[in-house]
């Protein structure tokens, strides 16, 4: 493999591997998928480690006996499904996604990743090729972090094994364990056998919806993803003092309620003022703590999520928010706690170039794009050349019961993965 690109011959077998997908068969599994949890609405109830989630990963399973694969699992509760190579000492090729849902989510989230990469393996099988490296469909766990925080749990011990220990004492809101629940899913699903956290892995794709409206506003089939966008969490605490709604009069008050209100003001204006189209700023939770209708609020606490592709833009404007509330609480104090940072994660060159000559390929349009979600691609990318091709989501919508995908939209990303991941495995 060069950066300039794939030679001809090998563009032609990937051209064949596309051709051999199978979009009826590709289809009729996406959809016996979504009726693991699904709703008479179209959505899909089915989060991470739940008895429906289980039976969903066994019903997987059955669907490729009779093929020359294995099933393997780690520790974080992880599947693999392995096609061996002509090199078996070779670190595999990686495609896949995450079966889990929000508490009520769509059909294809996630779930077109993991049956995308099971399509290609099938129509692999149907073209008589074998690849050098192995390929594997890895089922990430807990990619939606709704159940047990935080998400991506799989992908991210997979990335760094030290982080699970942590995980394992995740609460779901009744109180299961993580490491319960993942017991109770191990016992359910059996496997030929065990791989360790943090091996090798060659090279990653994923295949994803977009979860967004800008394919669809362009026109365009496929979208080539360059990266994932930083992000950073804060909690800003807001503290005044309470007092007797019907006694203290306004002039003297430190109320922290209003103080925290004219903070998020001043934070929006400023996002707004930088005129960044790629910028977000979200204020997701608020917070008055100890709240009564008669008291002036002593203390509130809200959150501020914060995203943008470039760190030198992050930085700015976390410097922003510490300089408004800094100086703009008054009569209240105001802190700023940073709780997360995950900086953006640029997708490696070469596997972006590998998806753009396949979508080139295809004859469908494409477009360059950045994610604006987190993916488990984002721990890949901290392990292996890493990469990810989005499909339209219909009016943007995703994380709701009426996320869907155009067929031949859905179909065409199959057939850009199948001949991306042969052009890394072949
Ligand atoms: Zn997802």
């Amino acid at each position: 493999m060069t950066d300039t690109g794939i030679s001809f011959d090998l563009a032609d077998l990937a051209d064949r591997v596309a051709a051999s997908v199978n979009p009826q068969r590709y289809l009729r599994l996406q959809r016996a998928l979504a009726t693991f949890g699904g709703r008479e609405d179209g959505g899909v109830e089915r989060q991470a480690l739940t008895e429906v989630e289980t039976r969903a990963r066994q019903w997987l399973m059955a669907q490729v006996k009779g093929h020359r694969y294995r099933w393997l699992y780690d520790d974080a509760g992880n599947l693999f499904l392995r096609r061996d190579g002509r090199e078996g000492q070779l670190a595999p090729v990686m495609t896949g996604s995450h079966m889990d849902t929000q508490p009520v989510g769509g059909w294809l989230d996630g779930a077109y990743g993991v049956i995308a990469g099971l399509e290609v393996m099938l129509a692999l099988d149907d073209a008589g090729l074998d690849t050098r490296f192995p390929l594997e469909l890895a089922i990430w766990n807990n990619e939606e972090g709704s159940r047990f925080g935080p998400g991506a749990m799989g992908s991210s011990a997979f990335a760094d094994p030290s982080r699970l220990p942590a995980f394992m004492s995740s609460v779901d809101a009744d109180g299961v364990l993580f490491s319960d629940a993942l017991q109770r899913m191990f016992d359910a699903v059996q496997t030929a056998g065990h791989v360790p956290l943090g091996r090798p892995v060659s090279a990653y794709i994923e295949a994803h919806i977009e979860q967004g409206p800008v394919l669809e506003a362009a026109g365009s089939t496929l979208g080539v993803v360059t990266g994932i966008q930083g992000v950073r969490w804060f909690e800003v605490l807001v503290t005044g003092s309470s007092a007797h709604a019907g006694t203290t009069p306004l002039d003297v008050r430190q109320d922290a309620v209003l103080a925290a209100a004219t903070l998020l003001r001043r934070i929006a204006d400023a996002a707004l003022a930088l005129g960044d189209d790629r910028l977000r700023v979200t204020s997701g939770r608020f917070e008055v703590k100890s709240p009564s209708i008669n008291t002036v609020a002593d203390r509130v606490l809200f959150t501020i999520d914060l995203r943008h592709p470039e760190e030198a833009v992050l930085d700015a404007f976390e410097a922003q928010i510490r300089s408004i509330v800094g100086s703009g609480a008054a009569p209240c104090a105001g802190e700023v706690s940073c709780i997360m940072r995950k900086p953006p994660t640029p997708f490696h060159p070469h596997v972006v170039a590998l998806v753009e000559q396949a979508s080139n390929r295809s004859g469908e349009l494409y477009q360059r794009i950045g994610s604006g979600a987190f993916h488990d691609a984002m721990y890949l990318a901290d392990r292996c050349p890493t990469g990810m091709l989005f499909v339209p989501s219909i009016k943007g919508v995703s994380h709701n019961v009426a996320e869907d995908t155009k067929e031949e939209h859905l179909v065409a990303g199959v057939r850009v993965l199948a001949a991306t991941l042969y052009s890394l495995a072949r």
